[in-house]
């Protein structure tokens, strides 16, 4: 607790101008809706006072959390008492340009954008490749960090550089190849790294052709999934040669409930927040569930969903 009085003195003194807030409830900055307060959010609107936020953070052994959408995050209920960024301001812009060698234009966005908003930008500039995203509640930080994906697409397909701040608040950028990207993770899933800027090569293609795909996409996932309610999305990973959901809803666990969290009736994969749910309740839940479908198919499931304490 010192040590965060000491960063918020120093940051107030050394960043003018950053947004600093205290006791920020974590439950509006997540699509659970669950979450008690942050002791300490700083909101860096450029890089300048993103590099300062977290050169300040690490000189005094702080280690930041970086929060994007919180679309994939459970946050405890007596909060987190330590120190979470969130990017705003010039790092939610999206730009295009053309580019150097063979004119295939380029997208650039920063990493507090909304990935939902990257790709409806994509397709009224007529740029096909991240149809797969429209969906997807999260933000190019963060869904770079998750290597997220759907319906045969994952985000890694589609970048060439990804541009963090490290340790010691220095950009740096990454290939696309450098960037050790697998299954709902990457090179920048430990936190060492807070992705800033991420720049994408998609194909050209007719708006109505790529809107046509998207909505194809929308409707496939009302469809399926439990979007009327809060929820972090699929709770659990792809288990080696099964899907959590089937296994989930094969062992009859649709509906099961745990105070205000349930196993989605829709959607197994999916716990949702049926009204005032906490923390508590959701991982009581996984618990049962994981209990449940160890005992009956022997595969154990892992969260995919990260906790925040
Ligand atoms: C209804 C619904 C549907 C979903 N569908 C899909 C889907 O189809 N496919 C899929 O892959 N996911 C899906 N998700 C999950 C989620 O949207 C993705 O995992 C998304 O990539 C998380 O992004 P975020 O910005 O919300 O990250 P957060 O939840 O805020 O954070 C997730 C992790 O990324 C880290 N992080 C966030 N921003 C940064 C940054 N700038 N730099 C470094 N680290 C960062 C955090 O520290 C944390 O470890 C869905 C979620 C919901 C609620």
């Amino acid at each position: 607790m010192e040590r965060l009085e000491e960063l918020k003195k120093r940051l107030t003194e050394g960043c003018p101008g950053l947004e600093l807030r205290v006791n920020e409830p974590m439950s509006r900055h997540t699509t659970f809706r669950i979450g008690g307060p942050a002791a300490l959010m700083a909101l860096p609107r450029t890089i300048t006072e993103a590099a300062c936020v977290l050169k300040t953070a690490w000189e005094l052994d702080v280690d930041p959390f970086f929060l994007g959408n919180g679309s994939n995050l459970l946050v405890a209920d007596e909060g987190c008492p330590g120190f979470v960024v969130k990017l705003a301001g010039e790092f939610e812009e999206i730009c295009l340009h053309p580019s150097p060698q063979n004119g295939q234009p380029l997208l650039s966005a920063g990493g507090g954008a909304l990935l939902s908003k990257l790709s409806h930008q994509a397709q009224k500039w007529g740029l096909t490749g991240l149809e797969f995203a429209s969906g997807i509640p999260g933000s190019v930080g963060g869904a770079i960090t998750m290597n997220a994906g759907a319906y045969g697409g994952e985000i890694s397909q589609k970048l060439l550089w990804v541009c963090v701040l490290d340790r010691n608040g220095e950009k740096q950028n990454f290939r696309a190849s450098e960037c050790s990207f697998d299954y709902r993770k990457s090179i920048f899933s430990g936190g060492d790294f807070f992705v800033v800027e991420a720049l994408f090569r998609l194909e050209p293609d007719d708006p109505a052709a790529i809107k046509a795909r998207m909505d194809e996409l929308t409707a496939q996932r009302k469809a399926k999934q439990p979007l009327e309610y809060p929820s972090a999305g699929s709770m659990f990973k792809r288990p080696t040669g099964h899907f959590a959901a089937a296994l989930i809803d094969q062992c009859g666990l649709k509906g099961l409930t745990a105070g205000g969290a349930q196993v989605s009736e829709k959607h197994a994969g999916f716990v949702v927040n049926r009204g005032g749910a906490t923390c508590a309740d959701v991982l009581e839940l996984v618990r049962q569930v994981k209990e449940r479908v160890l005992q009956q198919t022997g595969v154990e499931l892992e969260m995919e969903v990260k906790v925040l304490k």
